[in-house]
């Protein structure tokens, strides 16, 4: 599960190698397996994750 500065949770999974994707503030979304990284918007408040 990521959790978004809003509290939006949901479970998020590498497109590469299939882990679950981590979160924080600094690195924003990204694979702590491959290290692939994500930008997507937050669907509960519109927000950048
Ligand atoms: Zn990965
Ligand atoms: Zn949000």
């Amino acid at each position: 599960m990521i959790r978004h500065e809003c509290g939006y949770e949901e479970p998020a999974y590498c497109k590469k190698c299939g882990r679950p994707l981590e979160y924080t503030e600094r690195r924003g979304i990204y694979c702590p397996n491959c290290g692939h990284r994500v930008t997507i918007l937050c669907p509960h408040c519109g927000k950048r994750w």
